[in-house]
């Protein structure tokens, strides 16, 4: 399990901080609020000593929460697995929504469930390269929240 990640929610946007205060608001040791400092965590300009802005702070873990786990090429994320994985019998089906981009969709090697990824066109050579990838037309019936009219479809051409 990775180690507990201080908790933004505790950051007043609208205050400033000092790093001790920061420290304290997030039950963390003041080195890492200076680490943060150091690896970009804006300040208020010409203050000494330093006062961190209670949004900058939000922003900066925000940015720091965001999964570290990458999604190479010919990869899926598996919602059920919480892990990224290489499509089973490395074989993927790529839905085309626009001329543009699709969804890749491949079923999970662990678990067996569908897996999608959010392609764009040029992206899919990357993907061929990886995994043999069979191109789907997607079906003018298919249920779809995003095109809640039929107008919507016929402007599309
Ligand atoms: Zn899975």
């Amino acid at each position: 399990m990775p180690r507990k990640r201080p908790d933004r929610r505790r950051v007043k946007i609208h205050r400033n901080y000092t790093v001790d205060e920061a420290a304290r608001t997030l039950g963390i040791a003041k080195g890492t609020v200076r680490r943060w400092l150091k690896n970009g965590l804006p300040t208020i300009d010409h203050r000494k000593p330093v006062l961190i802005r209670g949004l900058g702070l939000a922003e900066f873990l925000k940015s720091k929460a965001r999964p570290k786990q990458s999604c190479p090429p010919g990869h899926c994320y598996c919602v059920k697995c919480r892990s990224v994985q290489r499509p089973d019998g490395a074989m993927a089906d790529y839905i085309i929504i626009t001329a543009t981009s699709g969804n890749l969709r491949g079923l999970c090697p662990t678990c067996g469930s569908w897996m999608h990824r959010r392609t764009s066109y040029a992206q899919l050579q990357a993907v061929r390269i990886q995994l043999d990838v069979t191109i789907v037309e997607r079906l003018p019936r298919l249920r779809d929240s995003r095109k809640p009219s039929t107008k919507d479809h016929l402007q599309e051409a």
